[in-house]
């Protein structure tokens, strides 16, 4: 079970980035790594280039990049703090559940 969704709001817990949370935009479930609104920001350097329209495009920006799964806790709703994911069956659905209080996430 994916213990990161998209739309989580999750804590980072190592790096850069460390005791910042943010919402999840996507997840690479396969590659273990997520990509969190505002967080890990990376600077790049793309080639300036005119569109179309005749405005310029490129130079040095900013994006996030993604992190690595084990680096982010999901934060529970009901407790509010960074958690460990557990899961149970309720009515025959695999649900998430917070380790620390036991609620669903
Ligand atoms: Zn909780």
């Amino acid at each position: 079970m994916q213990r990161v969704r998209r739309d989580d709001h999750v804590q980072v817990i190592s790096g850069k980035d460390r005791g910042k949370s943010g919402r999840v935009l996507a997840v690479w479930p396969r590659e273990d790594r997520v990509l969190v609104e505002g967080l890990n920001i990376a600077t790049k350097h793309r080639r300036v280039q005119r569109t179309r329209a005749g405005a310029q495009e490129g130079g040095i920006i900013h994006e996030e990049a993604p992190l690595h799964l084990s680096n982010v806790m999901p934060i529970c709703d009901t407790c509010d703090k960074p958690t460990r994911v557990g899961s149970r069956v309720v009515d025959g659905v695999r649900v998430r559940i917070c380790r620390a209080c036991d609620a669903e996430l």
